[in-house]
């Protein structure tokens, strides 16, 4: 085998571990670990070779590099023997030309890429993946592990329980009671996970799922295990690719735990360092007002950074006032000269709903990158010409409730301004043929 990766220090101490140690922070400093690959290796291969290597194994049946995540294996997981691998086929999400919504705000290269299309229906898959893979591995190689546990706002949640279940292998989520959708709370109940509702929030079950994996042998799925970012950082590298190996202009993400968005730059840097790209594209993170701590940071230039006490937002997946990779995403925006964003509640309900009308369906966290996209135009940042490319992150279908609330004018603190109610008619003919000479004119 000829390539290798470990987990690093991301402070720069210098100390590397094995990635199948059981470990998440470095011991000497404390700093988080990023998986490093031995980019040289990478090397030896030419830019050229690597892209037609991805295009040949793109939706192929050959098991496993058909999937996004896998087709990509020498720079994500090289060291996870092919029969250890547990993989959905996930990735190779479609970029979605919203060319009317595009149209309508004044940019008309604008894409969304449907990372919900997936599996569970959010991105989450592409880095569960790769931590049950290399877990699956462990086992293999005889490693005492009972468990994989995570905290979640419900989609790592559905994510591990379905590469759990798939793989054979134990899980347990710890969700905060009555903050995820119904869809999210079913999916690791079906798929047999230990599903723990705990009377908190997502920051409270991060702090209890800590405690727990203290004890080596539970396993943490949470993305400070940058096994996960290794798996997502395809996201950016699949966007390229879907653009004939052209970089756009700007991508719009929205952001919580931050891992997300470390991962995106992550991938892009990886390509420029091959060479396969010779530019980078921006970045615009987008945040919830509601639980906002990067963009209070980003108002003074990152300098000062302080955790927020997140409040109740539709955008639950994002409700986070204390993002574990803060430094790493801080980094990233750096590199790729990013912006922060905010939407209200209001802005995010109503964004969604505009782009539902030009045949999306999209969830609430895709509503906070719309309305941020919509206020950077507005602003004349991300301008006309400009290739647009919007992280959808989850399918809108698991926010059924969200969707619901919206059209019944029941959400608190929005005005639906796009809110399309069923007509409840009596079954006579007068009454239909009235209401659609109404809505189409005569
Ligand atoms: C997890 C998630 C995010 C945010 O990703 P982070 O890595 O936590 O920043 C955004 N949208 C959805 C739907 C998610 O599930
Ligand atoms: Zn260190």
């Amino acid at each position: 085998m000829p390539y290798n990766c470990w987990f690093e220090c991301v402070r720069g101490c210098g100390r590397r571990y094995s990635v199948f140690d059981v470990i998440y922070r470095c011991e000497d400093c404390g700093g988080l670990l990023d998986v490093e690959h031995d980019v040289e290796a990478l090397k030896h291969r030419s830019p050229v070779a690597w892209m037609r290597l991805f295009e040949e194994r793109t939706r192929s049946n050959e098991v496993p590099y058909g999937s996004g995540v896998w087709g990509k294996k020498e720079w994500i997981m090289p060291l996870v023997e092919n029969d250890n691998v547990v993989s959905m086929y996930e990735g190779h999400t479609n970029c979605f030309w919203a060319r009317r919504l595009g149209e309508e705000i004044g940019v008309p290269d604008l894409w969304v890429k449907m990372c919900g299309n997936s599996h569970t229906g959010s991105f989450k898959d592409l880095g569960l993946t790769v931590l049950v893979s290399v877990v699956k591995q462990m086992i293999a190689n005889g490693q005492p592990i009972r468990a994989m546990a995570c905290a979640s706002t419900g989609d790592t949640s559905a994510a591990l329980a379905a590469y759990a279940a798939a793989a054979g292998l134990p899980a347990t989520v710890l969700l905060p009671r009555g903050k995820v959708s119904t869809a999210q709370l079913i999916q690791p109940i079906a798929n047999g996970a230990l599903v723990l509702a705990l009377d908190t929030d997502f920051d409270g079950c991060m702090r209890i799922v800590k405690e727990i994996t203290k004890d080596p042998t539970i396993y943490l799925a949470n993305s400070m295990n940058s096994l996960r970012m290794e798996g997502q950082k395809t996201v950016g590298i699949e966007i390229v690719q879907q653009f004939d190996w052209e970089v756009p202009d700007w991508i719009v993400i929205p952001v919580g735990n931050l891992g997300n968005v470390s991962a995106l730059g992550k991938g892009l840097l990886l390509m420029k360092e091959l060479g396969l790209i010779d530019k980078l594209p921006r970045i615009a993170a987008a945040q919830a007002q509601q639980a906002n701590p990067l963009y209070l940071s980003y108002q003074t230039d990152f300098e000062e950074y302080k955790a927020v006490q997140a409040q109740k937002t539709l955008a639950s997946a994002i409700q986070i006032g204390d993002p574990v990779s803060y430094e790493r995403a801080v980094k990233v925006l750096k590199r790729l000269d990013g912006v922060v964003e905010q939407a209200t509640e209001d802005e995010l309900s109503n964004a969604a709903a505009r782009a539902d009308r030009t045949g999306l369906y999209c969830c609430p966290h895709t509503g906070v990158a719309l309305a941020a996209l919509f206020k950077l135009i507005g602003r004349g940042k991300i301008k006309r010409d400009d290739r647009v490319v919007v992280i959808s992150t989850a399918h809108g279908l698991k926010f059924t409730d969200f969707k619901v609330g919206y059209h019944d004018q029941a959400l608190e603190g929005v005005t639906s301004r796009y809110a399309n109610p069923p007509l409840e008619l009596p079954a006579t003919y007068d009454a239909v043929s009235r209401a659609i000479d109404e809505r189409f004119g005569k």
